[in-house]
């Protein structure tokens, strides 16, 4: 954040003051290493401040403007039409998700054993296209009950197109998405979600774009949701593989996977996991941020109030946020937990796009030599960006904590 020479959000509105920099509140709550300054601290969560923290918080999570529902409709069944077109797109489908076959448990009738036979991949492409497509046609008129955004404009920050929960059948997204909702962009971000929706198998292992993604095997891509975005892309030209044809272990040059190749992989996978925690730590902090300013506790039960407690001391040391060193019981969050852990999740972002590949021909092809690359490959990333906490030990622990809790922050 420091080096983009910008303030965090919070702080970098209209209306906000500018003086609120963090470099400052850093300095004045912590004079010196490890000592919290209790009245600077107070200065910083006085009422006002947390109202208007608390105000920003509340809009990063909130139903869809009347005003944009007429638009976010047709958005949503533009998508949903285009998934349909594309489920009859046998070639295609072909091209994406390739031309084998996977076992599939068949329970047969009443009276018969189950069985297992094998399905085409594309077979079920097909089937989770037409399901996606009616889970975009139902959100389109359920929008008040299903979909939710951030209008103070979080998601921008930390990189987040969306979430969705297949469970609840509840999509996340972000503003600019339900603003705007009629372009590739967004569309493709709807048409994402929607298949995490579709299908719980439906997870994500690549995304669009990154490296492996072309490479990837078809067990990956069957439940992989961002290789249904591709024939979508294709339709609304913004595909970056156009008319290409997917071959699993083989990369955009046509050449198979080296092992360079293959740490790189790995490591950009690392940090796309690490980066995915570090956004649902920041919702944490902002989920019991707003319980704590409505006078809730920490959890439905005293257990989880417990755990959610040591969870939060526990990613406070790690990110250099407050509530280990407050003497209140439980902790206070702040603006500043609150924007520090906003700034680490938007530079854990950053810090893939810095995973260099080895030079070719420089990794042995063993299973013990691969992961050593990808550990120093992580190290590299993270001194080619610059570092999150200025210290190396402290962030190679940090982001190894955050790859270790993907998909589970929340206790
Ligand atoms: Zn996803």
């Amino acid at each position: 954040m420091y080096r983009e020479g910008r303030l965090y959000s919070f702080t970098s509105s209209v209306d906000s003051d500018m003086t609120t920099d963090i470099d400052t509140a850093m300095a004045a709550i912590f004079p010196s290493p490890g000592y919290l300054d209790q009245a600077a601290f107070e200065r910083y969560i006085d009422p006002s401040d947390r109202k208007m923290v608390y105000e920003s918080v509340d809009d990063s999570y909130t139903t869809p403007d009347t005003k944009d529902h007429a638009k976010l409709k047709k958005g949503l069944e533009a998508a949903a039409a285009t998934a349909g077109t594309v489920a009859n797109d046998k070639t295609g489908l072909e091209a994406v998700f390739g031309n084998g076959k996977r076992p599939v448990l068949t329970m047969g009738k009443l009276w018969s054993f189950p069985s297992i036979t094998n399905e085409k991949y594309v077979t079920t492409a097909q089937q989770n296209y037409r399901t996606i497509q009616g889970r975009l046609n139902y959100l389109a008129t359920t929008i008040d009950t299903n979909i939710s955004t951030d209008y103070n404009l979080d998601s921008q920050e930390t990189f987040l197109g969306g979430w969705a929960a297949y469970d609840d059948q509840e999509l996340f997204i972000m503003s600019t998405v339900v603003s705007d909702p009629e372009t590739p962009r967004s569309k493709t971000i709807l048409l994402h979600e929607a298949a995490h929706l579709s299908n719980s198998d439906i997870k994500d292992y690549v995304y669009y774009g990154t490296s492996g993604y072309e490479s990837a095997e078809e067990e990956t891509k069957i439940n992989n949701a961002a290789h249904y975005e591709e024939l979508p892309r294709r339709d609304w030209g913004v595909s970056k593989y156009a008319g290409k044809t997917f071959t699993p272990g083989v990369s955009g040059s046509g050449k198979t996977t080296t092992t360079e190749e293959k740490v790189k992989n790995e490591t950009v996978n690392y940090y796309r996991m690490a980066w995915d925690a570090a956004v649902t730590v920041h919702d944490l902090l902002k989920y019991v941020y707003i319980q704590q300013v409505d006078g809730e506790s920490l959890g439905d039960t005293w257990l989880e109030e417990v755990k959610t407690l040591a969870r939060l001391l526990e990613v406070s040391q790690l990110m250099d946020l407050t509530l280990h060193e407050q003497s209140k019981v439980p902790p206070q969050i702040t603006l500043l937990d609150v924007t520090t852990a906003e700034s680490i999740a938007r530079g854990v972002g950053f810090v893939e796009g810095y995973v260099k590949p080895f030079p070719d021909g420089t990794v042995p092809d063993l299973a013990m030599t691969v992961r050593y690359a990808v550990s120093l490959s992580v190290d590299d990333a993270l001194a080619a960006y610059g570092g999150l906490l200025g210290d190396a030990a402290r962030d190679r622990k940090l982001v190894d904590w955050l790859h270790d809790h993907y998909k589970n922050v929340y206790v």
